[in-house]
């Protein structure tokens, strides 16, 4: 048997739980534009610029033209738990907007060198505040257009471990481009810029609908491929585009599905993609599809991963046979020995 002394229990310090929690949300730079972007895009922004150096590890800086943070809010908005998205336990179970844990903030300025400037367009000052390694200086007021910038500059500087394991810059870059190629396709009236090294990688005037964004991002081809779909089950409603079983990838990734306009993977819908494609496409190929999925908010739970990249279905079968029977419906009334018309 044991025979020292119980071990005491402390609480951790801020600081550590902030450090620990960032570790779970803020794998790499990428996870910093996923949530400051997610961020722009609650806040109402129409438009959102986004710059890097060196694959985000030197700098990530968003500037949008949304809301702003009120001044007496800022401190609160860069705490852990603090949010303006969720008031009580109810609302957590019908979310609508794309953060609600108030951690992004709290998380990102504990591992970085981090400032903030905001202002609403109600007020004439703006106000700004500095985050060094999770130490907050007092808020100061500034000269800042409206909306807010953040610049997040060499990440992870205090947790050195992490740092060691980037990975080139053109691999976190390309992690980068991809968390903002999911963003931007779920909201095309937002105009969008994207800058590496100084370099316009992305410049994504705002459009009416995906579609456009599709051609946009991927190129007239790719569009001119892609087949419209769209159908209802019970309060289930899917809708996009999903690719000529000829143009067919190795992988799943350009397989894009989003659930109430968030990104997600998910495995009951690459099963139905799979039956859906049997036989129209070698196996072991991949369609390209860019699905967008509307569920009421009680048949769904995004609370089950720290960055919400899997959720959980009420029925998961019911969403299985919408997208079987949604894409086959389409692929009835289609020859394919003949060249794809017009999909406008
Ligand atoms: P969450 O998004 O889960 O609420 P965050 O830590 O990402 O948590 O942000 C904390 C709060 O800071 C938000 O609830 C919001 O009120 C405010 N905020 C963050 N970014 C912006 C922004 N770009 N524009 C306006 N308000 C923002
Ligand atoms: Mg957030």
């Amino acid at each position: 048997a044991h025979t020292e002394a119980a071990p005491r229990i402390r609480k951790l310090s801020t600081a550590l739980v902030n450090k620990i929690a960032a570790g779970e949300v803020i794998e790499r730079p990428a996870s910093v534009v996923k949530e400051l972007l997610e961020n722009a895009i609650d806040a109402g922004a129409t438009r959102i610029d986004i710059e890097c150096q060196q694959g985000g590890a030197e700098l990530i800086r968003i500037v949008d033209d949304g809301c702003g943070i009120h001044p007496e809010d800022i401190e609160l908005a860069i705490t852990a738990h603090a949010t303006s998205k969720l008031a009580d336990a109810d609302d957590l179970f019908r979310v609508q907007t794309m953060g609600f844990r108030g951690e992004a903030l709290a998380s990102i300025s504990e591992v970085s060198s981090f400032r903030l400037r905001t202002r609403p367009a109600d007020l004439e000052m703006g106000t700004e505040i500095t985050v060094e390694g999770g130490v907050m200086t007092a808020p100061r007021p500034c000269g800042a257009p409206a909306g807010t910038q953040i610049d997040v500059r060499q990440l992870f500087l205090n947790t050195p471990v992490r740092r060691k394991f980037l990975k080139s810059q053109a691999t976190e870059f390309a992690h980068i481009s991809e968390q903002f190629t999911r963003l931007s396709l779920a909201q095309p009236r937002i105009h969008f810029t994207l800058r590496h090294n100084d370099k316009l990688v992305f410049e994504l005037p705002a459009v009416d609908d995906l579609g456009d964004r599709i051609e946009q991002v991927f190129g007239t081809e790719l569009r001119g491929r892609m087949i419209p779909i769209e159908g209802d089950q019970a309060g289930l409603r899917l809708w996009g585009f999903t690719g000529h079983p000829d143009e067919s990838r190795a992988t799943r990734k350009a397989q894009y599905l989003f659930v109430n306009g968030r990104w997600i993977q998910d495995r009951t819908v690459q099963h139905a993609l799979t039956e859906a494609y049997r036989g129209l496409m070698m196996v072991g190929r991949q369609p390209v599809c860019f699905l967008f999925l509307e569920v009421p908010p009680d048949e769904v739970d995004v609370n089950v991963h720290p960055t919400k990249a899997e959720v959980r279905f009420v029925d998961p079968q019911r969403l299985y046979r919408l997208v079987l029977s949604s894409i086959r419906r389409k692929f009835l009334g289609l020859n394919f020995e003949s060249p794809l018309q017009p999909t406008a």
